[in-house]
C-alpha cells in the first residue's frame, strides 16, 4: 500500500486526508515540525504538503528534506494562492505537482496517482543508472564508468591518478578459498572510500583486484605515499581480522601514480602511465608506491642508484660480518625471497630441494616455540635456512639434499626435541621440490 504523508499545521488538510484515505492510501499526517525527522523513519512514498504553512514554509520543509536525505524528495504542494509566481517557485523548488484550493476530492486523487506514477518511473531510471554504473560485488564505480568520467574529469580537473592492485591476492584464493577472497575484496573497496575525499574525488574498480582513483588537487608525492601506507596498513588489519593473527600471506597493495595535468590530460596515456608506475612498484618489491614522471616511473627505493661499487666491494656489502656457524635463520620476508630465488633454480636447473614444515598445537609456549628454534638452528646445515613462520610454525629449505637427507634431518630434529621436551607435541610435514626433467 502506497503511504502518504501529509504535513498539515493549521488542519487545512483534514477533508483531503480523508479522501486519501478512503481511496486506499495509507496516510499519516504530521505538522511541519515533526516531518523532516518523520520522514526518514516513515519513508512515504509522497508528501503532501500546504504551500504556505504557518510553521514552515512548504519550499522550506522542502529544501530541509533534500538536505538531510541529499535524494529526490515525491513533493505535492496544494495552496489557495491565486499568484502564479508562486505556482512556478514550487515547480522551480522541485515539486512534482500543485494543486489549488479548494479542490475536488477526486482531482486531488488524480494528481496523486499521476505524481507516484512520475515518481516510480525516475526511481526505476535512477535505479537502471546506479546498477549501469556500479560494480555489483564492492558497490564502488566499474571499469566503463571510471574511464568515461575519468577521461572527461582528466580533460579539466587537475589532481593525481592513482592505479592499485592488490599483492599476492592469489595467495588468498589458493589458501582460504575464494569467499574469502571476495571478502578481502569488499573490504578494501571500504579502505580506500576511507582514503578518498568524498565528493570530489572518484573511486572504482577496474579489474579482479585492481582500482582507480583521482584524488582532486593533489599534487604531492608524500600525500600519495601516506594515502599508500593507510591502505596498506588498513588491509593487513582486515586480512588478520579474517584470517587470523598469524596469517602470513604477504598482501598488500602496490600503487602507481601519475599528475594531472604534468603528465598529460589524455586518459588513456595517463592510464598507460600509472600502469607503468605500477609495475615499478611491483617490481620494488610490491606494499609501495612509484610514479611516473617524464620518461619512466621512479620508486622510492632509487637512492641507491648512482653508487657503484666494485665487485670485492659489492660482495663485502652482501657477506656476513662474522662467519655465523648451524643453520641460516631468516625473518619471514628474507625466507620469501629465499624460497623463490631456489624455487628459480629448481625449475631451470633440476636443483633439488626439501622443504619442511614443523608445527605445534596453537596453546604452546611462545618459550617452547623460541626453544625449538635454537634446536633447529644448531642441528641443521650450515647452508639450511629456516623461518618462523607464524607463531606456532616453521618452515625448512634443505637445498640440494643428499638422498634421503630430508627425512635423516626431521629425525634428527624430532630426537633432540623429544630429549629436550618429550610431552609436547610437534607435527612435521615434508615435501620434495624436484625440477621438472
Ligand atoms: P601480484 O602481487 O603480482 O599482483 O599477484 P596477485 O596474486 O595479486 O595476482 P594478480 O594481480 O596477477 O591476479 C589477480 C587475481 O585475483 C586473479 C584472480 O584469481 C583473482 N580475482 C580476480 N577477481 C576476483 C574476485 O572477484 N574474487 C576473488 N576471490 N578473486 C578474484
Ligand atoms: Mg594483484
Amino acid at each position: 500500500m502506497k503511504k502518504i504523508m501529509i504535513v498539515d499545521d493549521a488542519q487545512l488538510l483534514s477533508s483531503a486526508a480523508e479522501a486519501v484515505s478512503s481511496a486506499g492510501y495509507d496516510v499519516i499526517v504530521y505538522p511541519s515540525g515533526e516531518a523532516v525527522d518523520r520522514y526518514g523513519s516513515e519513508r512515504p512514498d509522497l508528501v503532501l504538503c500546504e504551500l504556505d504553512s504557518p510553521q514552515i514554509s512548504g519550499l522550506e520543509l522542502l529544501s530541509l528534506l533534500s538536505e538531510r536525505y541529499s535524494e529526490l524528495i515525491p513533493i505535492l504542494f496544494t495552496s489557495d494562492s491565486e499568484d502564479s509566481e508562486a505556482e512556478s517557485r514550487a515547480f522551480d523548488a522541485g515539486a512534482m505537482d500543485y494543486v489549488r484550493r479548494p479542490f475536488m476530492p477526486s482531482v486531488l486523487l488524480h494528481r496523486i496517482d499521476n505524481a507516484l506514477r512520475q515518481i516510480d518511473s525516475v526511481r526505476q531510471l535512477q535505479g537502471l543508472k546506479v546498477v549501469a554504473e556500479t560494480d555489483p560485488m564492492t558497490g564502488l564505480y566499474n571499469k566503463v564508468f571510471v574511464q568515461k568520467t575519468l577521461g572527461e574529469l582528466c580533460a579539466r580537473a587537475d589532481g593525481t591518478l592513482m592505479m592499485i592492485d592488490l599483492d599476492n591476492f592469489k595467495l588468498v584464493n589458493d589458501l582460504y578459498g575464494h569467499g574469502m577472497g571476495d571478502r578481502v575484496i569488499i573490504r578494501f573497496a571500504d579502505i580506500l572510500r576511507g582514503v578518498i575525499r568524498s565528493s570530489d574525488d572518484i573511486v572504482g574498480r577496474v579489474g579482479g583486484d585492481e582500482f582507480m582513483i583521482f584524488c582532486r588537487d593533489v599534487h604531492s608525492e608524500r600525500l600519495i605515499a601516506d594515502k599508500t601506507a593507510a591502505i596498506n596498513s588498513g588491509l593487513l588489519e582486515a586480512a588478520r581480522e579474517y584470517m587470523g593473527a598469524d596469517m602470513n600471506i604477504p598482501l598488500g597493495a602496490s600503487v602507481g601514480a601519475v599528475f594531472v595535468p604534468e603528465e598529460g590530460r589524455s586518459f588513456d596515456e595517463l592510464f598507460k602511465k600509472a600502469d607503468k608506475a605500477l609495475y615499478t612498484a611491483k617490481e620494488n618489491g610490491k606494499h609501495g608506491c612509484a610514479f611516473f614522471h617524464g620518461t619512466g616511473a621512479q620508486g622510492g627505493s632509487a637512492d641507491h642508484q648512482n653508487e657503484s661499487p666494485s665487485l670485492i666491494g659489492a660482495r663485502k656489502i652482501l657477506e656476513e660480518r662474522v662467519k655465523q656457524r648451524g643453520a641460516y635463520e631468516t625473518n619471514f620476508d628474507d625466507f620469501r625471497s629465499i624460497f623463490r630465488f631456489i624455487s628459480r633454480r629448481v625449475d631451470s636447473y633440476h636443483y633439488d630441494v626439501e622443504f619442511i614444515l614443523f608445527s605445534f598445537d596453537i596453546d604452546i609456549a611462545d618459550e617452547k616455540v623460541e626453544a625449538f628454534g635454537n634446536l633447529l638452528h644448531r642441528t641443521l646445515r650450515r647452508s639450511d635456512v629456516f623461518s618462523k613462520s607464524s607463531r606456532t610454525q616453521y618452515m625448512v629449505l634443505l637445498p640440494q639434499p643428499v638422498p634421503d637427507h630430508g627425512e635423516a634431518a626431521i629425525r634428527r630434529v624430532m630426537e633432540k626435541w623429544r630429549q629436550l621436551d618429550a610431552r609436547t607435541n610437534i607435527y612435521c610435514e615434508h615435501e620434495s621440490l624436484l625440477g621438472e626433467e
